[in-house]
């Protein structure tokens, strides 16, 4: 398992952003708006995991931390 860094990092993207969410964070309720929201469970904090906008050829994910 990745170690912790929820509370330092806001946004995360590409390859880091995957390997995050499959080594550390857990899967969880989907938002109003569609998307995955997944939680720590370390800190229970929440990032919503996006799709950048068009404009690149692939699609890369993008965690967001869910701000309180
Ligand atoms: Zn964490």
């Amino acid at each position: 398992m990745e170690s912790c860094r929820c509370e330092v990092l806001n946004v995360l993207s590409g390859r880091v952003a995957q390997d995050y969410l499959r080594g550390h964070l857990a899967a969880g309720r989907t938002d109003g708006l569609g998307r995955q929201v997944h939680r720590c469970p370390v800190t229970e904090l929440e990032w919503v995991a996006d799709r950048s906008p068009g404009g690149y050829a692939d699609d890369v994910l993008v965690l967001r931390r869910v701000l309180r």
